[in-house]
């Protein structure tokens, strides 16, 4: 069997004839494509207006700029997250604090976001991590209590829902960010976009986007009609129409891909279930929330046996590309450069980092991949709590003191 890496995009001939047609077109880049991919996303997540960027960090960025962040400002968000959401927060010259996890949802803590709140707090930016939405309500509550705006990394989560509702609803929060990146639940190759409610926010987001260039009739017929102002310091973050063209044929399949992604979960839950104590399965029994399964975290407790460094070799040794997802994001060098003197500790978030790692999960992953996968796992973790806990007579029979692991 060849290898298998934890996430791959699915592209298909009806994705194909659409770029191919805009290629073909007047319009490559800033024309009506993008319009549309963004009324069908705002229209799939139920969301007033969608704006469409280069990726998801550049969605970030700009959320961050909209919600005024800047020089002086704090942050608060997850250390368990991809480094672009707190990355964001720097561009602007704002702070970002972090907040510890839970560790069976391993999203953000809502009493530890309580506790980072300082005068100088603008915003919160929680993570539905993997695909698991946080407790939007009860982060909505701190936020309004403390005059915060929510910004949520919805990277992980296109598609799942929170009480009802599809995460980019914007329902207790202010703007929600999507990547379109190839591993996440739709690519557009690289991409990104943010949505919102709030209008104020959307001209921010489409100024930010463009320069901080305004386009206005009113200007135009005053002072001429080539006269596009610029008012803010703004970016180049513009997405094509050749990508946006893919989105639309990837949104349209994405239904498809979730119900696979969900199927997998499912397999992966009923296979490792006898495997007890030994591994942490990740957290779905959120009545009121709906897993989008970007990730399958599969934690590996003291009861295992085996360290992780050992285990993810072992995997990559027979072909699994596993991953893991994600360092504390303090715990990098630029980062403690950045904090040096102030001791940063997330103790959840610590012990969650040394126990995981990202099995494959992705729409066209087979059955008998995910079967190989299991076997894989169980294999490795059976020989290695027999080398370890060797059971007498297991020892006599074999006529050596200890069966010998395959364990590098
Ligand atoms: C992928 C990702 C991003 C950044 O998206 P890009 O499109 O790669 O820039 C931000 N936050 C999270 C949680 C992500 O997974």
């Amino acid at each position: 069997m060849k290898s298998i890496p934890y996430g791959k995009q699915y592209i298909d001939q009806d994705d194909i004839n659409r770029v191919v047609k805009v290629l073909k077109s007047d319009w490559i880049s800033q024309g009506p494509t993008i319009r549309d991919f963004e009324e069908e996303l705002a229209r799939y997540t139920g969301a007033k207006y969608a704006v469409a960027v280069s990726s998801g960090t550049a969605a970030l960025h700009l959320a961050a700029l909209a919600a005024g962040l800047g020089p002086g400002a704090e942050a608060i968000t997850t250390p368990i997250t991809f480094l672009a959401t707190s990355n964001a927060v720097l561009y602007t010259g704002a702070k970002p604090v972090f907040a510890d996890i839970e560790y069976d949802s391993v999203n953000i803590d809502p009493a530890q976001i309580e506790k980072c709140v300082t005068g100088k707090t603008k915003a919160i930016l929680p993570v539905h991590f993997a695909g698991l939405p946080v407790d939007l309500q009860e982060i909505n509550q701190i936020a309004k209590k403390n005059k915060l705006v929510v910004i949520e990394d919805g990277c992980h989560a296109l598609g799942a829902e929170y009480k009802g509702n599809k995460i980019g609803s914007c329902q207790y929060s202010d703007m929600t960010v999507f990547s379109f990146h190839p591993v996440k639940h739709i690519t557009t190759g690289e991409g990104g976009a943010i949505t919102t409610n709030n209008k104020k926010f959307y001209e921010k987001l489409l100024m930010f986007r463009n320069h901080g260039v305004l386009r206005s009739d009113a200007v135009k017929a005053k002072l001429g009609g080539w006269v596009n102002q610029m008012h803010e310091l703004g970016f180049n973050y513009r997405i094509t129409d050749i990508q946006c063209a893919l989105g639309q044929g990837q949104l349209a399949k994405l239904d498809g891909f979730l119900k696979r992604r969900d199927e997998i979960a499912r397999q992966y839950d009923a296979a490792f279930r006898d495997l007890g104590d030994k591994v942490q399965l990740p957290a779905c029994d959120f009545e009121d929330r709906k897993h989008a399964w970007h990730l399958y975290l599969f934690r590996l407790t003291q009861k295992a046996g085996i360290k992780r460094r050992e285990f993810f070799d072992e995997l990559i040794s027979r072909g699994i590309l596993t991953q893991v997802h994600y360092i504390p994001v303090y715990q990098q060098p630029f980062y403690r450069k950045l904090f040096a003197g102030q001791r940063i500790q997330c103790p959840t978030a610590e012990r969650y980092y040394e126990e995981v790692v990202s099995l494959p999960i992705f729409p066209t992953l087979k059955d008998a991949e995910v079967k190989y996968v299991v076997e894989s796992v169980k294999d490795i973790l059976n020989n290695q709590v027999k080398q370890i806990f060797p059971s007498p007579s297991q020892s006599r029979g074999r006529g050596v003191g200890v069966r010998v692991a395959r364990i590098k």
